[in-house]
């Protein structure tokens, strides 16, 4: 990991500086593994300064919003010394899979992140805390804060009331303690179907804040989890899970987005509740708030992902054109360029909407620095050097990288048959083009200056060909060559030594920068958003390896595609233009 990265502070930074500052977590013991307090409590004192997590639920594949939340969990965990956890938040028996759950590690690895700390290894699965989930709801309902409710779901909604007005008690909230546990402990143990009961939380039914009006914690579901098999047939609710995991887990900040501000008093008095008997470990984690990353010109709900993929709108899951993690892979972009957009972006309060330019700016900077330059001809035509001698070939030399001689120079076969771009070269000029015409000169970069005398037509009259003739002593880095003052410099490759190889042009999956703003977002996907063209490319091309990535002078940024290519066979997927041409 690269650490050239600047930091910039934010809220989040000022409220750990605080608390370390006040030393409000360093009194705190661990045992180096997930528990509850008295297993805690007689582990040494935390090593790691601070505790961050991200935790995804295994249901779906990464995407660039969850990018941000892995730099800056990972980021402040590096930063202040601390651990930052990969934690699967799999407490919902139906939808997780082993698929994502490979897909999630590949994907926080590839960012550059590392979850272990010392010895610990700080994989962890919230569904092996079920046990302990569960004794703390039967702790609360021995203390009168929870009970169960026997209403139906409807009856449930129409008690909760509104905004304006207080919800009203259910006609089972005065339930015993004794007959409340006797009750959950059928629920656990099978005898009633699905949404026969639930346990909740016994908190103020008139309570300004509806998520505090005695909220769900249980629910009987009859389904098999993917850990845990049939033990369970009871599982916990988002908003009781997540802050138990944090508190098992000794984490100090827990960090997500701005919809779950709302269940921070909840968040609060559960834990408080739960340090109060003695089931978590002090101090307890705090709940911090920060605005969701919304990017331009794609779409990062899972939801919508799923139906591009599902309807077949994109070829999968790592399309390149996709705003995933493994698409984003594919495509050629960077671990270090997400990491500094993640940066540049920072944390705020308050949603924005930022310019994809912004995240592609962030690309080109990292490819800029670390793309070998190669040479490609995307639209070929051909050019006939006709005072050339047939049969002569030689070399010219190429550098690497224009600014590091360090990583230094390849030859470049030169003939008498080059293909050069298309539009390199114009019949009859428009005004203000350099480059080719008939009775013009321009200097075939790395090599020699021409001089264009003409084309030849097929019956149809499209060009064929140009024809040209050579300066013998205008070769690039022989004494004297820069006598030779031209404004135009084309890029080319040798017919003889070229090859074709497949190259796609990704271009925006979307055309407007809100999708689904005005109209269903599948009527917004640009239909061209990809051409597959078959381009000529430099001999040294043909040995790059999957994910190798170069700069293809004048074009932009290409990488080998780690799926499709082959060996001595590579395909090329275009990453970002040179410039942002996006009109
Ligand atoms: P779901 O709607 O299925 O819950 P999700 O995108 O929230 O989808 P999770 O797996 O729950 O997916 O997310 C894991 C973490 O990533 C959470 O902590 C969440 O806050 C964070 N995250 C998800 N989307 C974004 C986003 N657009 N910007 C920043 N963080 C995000
Ligand atoms: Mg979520």
């Amino acid at each position: 990991m690269t650490n050239d990265e600047t930091r910039v502070s934010n809220f989040i930074r000022n409220i750990i500086d605080a608390d370390l500052k006040a030393g409000k977590y360093a009194g705190r013991t661990w045992s180096g593994t997930p528990g509850p307090a008295a297993q805690q409590l007689v582990g040494p004192a935390d090593a790691a300064k601070i505790r961050t997590r991200f935790p995804p639920e295994p249901n779906g594949y990464l995407h660039f919003g969850h990018a941000k939340s892995i730099c800056l969990n990972f980021g402040l965990a590096r930063d202040y010394g601390g651990a930052c956890h990969l934690r699967f938040d799999d407490t919902n028996p139906e939808k997780e899979e082993q698929e994502y759950v490979d897909s999630i590690v590949d994907a926080v690895k590839w960012l550059g992140w590392d979850w272990r700390f010392g010895n610990e290894t700080n994989l962890y699965y919230a569904s092996n805390y079920f046990q302990w989930m569960y004794d703390f709801a039967e702790t609360l309902i021995r203390h009168g804060e929870a009970y169960v409710d026997s209403q139906s779901a409807e009856e449930m909604r129409a008690n909760r009331g509104t905004l304006t007005e207080p919800g009203k008690p259910s006609p089972f909230r005065s339930r015993t303690p004794d007959e409340n546990l006797d009750l959950f402990r059928r629920m656990k143990a099978g005898e009633f179907a699905d949404g026969a009961h639930v346990l909740r939380a016994k908190i103020d039914m008139a309570s300004g804040n509806i998520n505090l009006r005695d909220p769900a914690i249980y629910r009987i579901r009859k389904a098999t989890h993917h850990n845990t098999g049939d033990a369970w047939c009871l599982y916990p609710m988002y908003t009781y899970a997540h802050p138990i995991e944090d508190a098992l887990e000794n984490i100090t900040h827990s960090i997500c987005t701005l919809e779950f501000e709302d269940q921070r008093p909840f968040y609060d008095w559960l834990l408080g509740k739960l340090a109060e008997h003695g089931c978590v470990n002090t101090p307890l984690p705090q709940q911090i708030e920060f605005a969701r990353l919304n990017l331009t010109y794609v779409v990062l709900s899972k939801r919508k992902l799923i139906q591009l993929v599902d309807e077949k709108h994109v070829t999968g899951w790592d399309d390149p054109r996709l705003p995933t993690l493994v698409g984003a892979r594919r495509r050629g972009y960077t671990a270090e360029g997400f990491r500094k957009f993640a940066e540049m972006i920072g944390v705020t309060k308050s949603d924005s909407l930022i310019d994809y330019s912004v995240f592609e700016e962030c690309q080109r900077d990292v490819l800029n620095d670390s793309a070998a330059r190669r040479i490609a001809v995307l639209d070929p035509l051909k050019l006939i050097i006709d005072n050339y001698p047939e049969g002569q070939e030689e070399l010219c030399e190429a550098p690497n990288h224009p600014q590091k001689p360090d990583w230094g120079k390849r030859p470049v076969p030169f003939a008498k048959e080059l293909w050069i771009e298309r539009e390199d070269f114009m019949e009859v000029p428009s005004k203000g083009y350099f480059r080719l015409f008939p009775g013009n000169r321009v200097r075939l970069r790395y090599g020699f200056v021409v001089e264009c005398t003409g084309c030849e037509k097929d019956a149809a009259g499209n060009i064929v060909a140009v024809h040209c003739n050579y300066f013998a002593d205008s070769k690039s880095g022989t004494p004297g060559s820069d006598s030779y003052k031209v404004k135009g410099n084309i890029h080319w490759v040798s017919a003889k030594h070229s090859y074709a190889a497949e190259v796609r042009l990704y271009d925006r999956l979307f055309k407007v920068p809100q999708p689904g703003a005005e109209r269903d977002f599948l009527d917004d996907i640009n239909p061209d958003s990809v051409k597959t063209i078959s381009a000529q490319l430099e001999p040294a091309l043909r040995d790059a390896k999957a994910e190798d990535r170069f700069q293809f002078e004048r074009h932009g940024y290409f990488v080998a595609d780690r799926v499709d290519s082959q060996p001595g066979a590579p395909v090329f997927n275009r990453t970002v233009g040179l410039k942002d041409t996006w009109k």
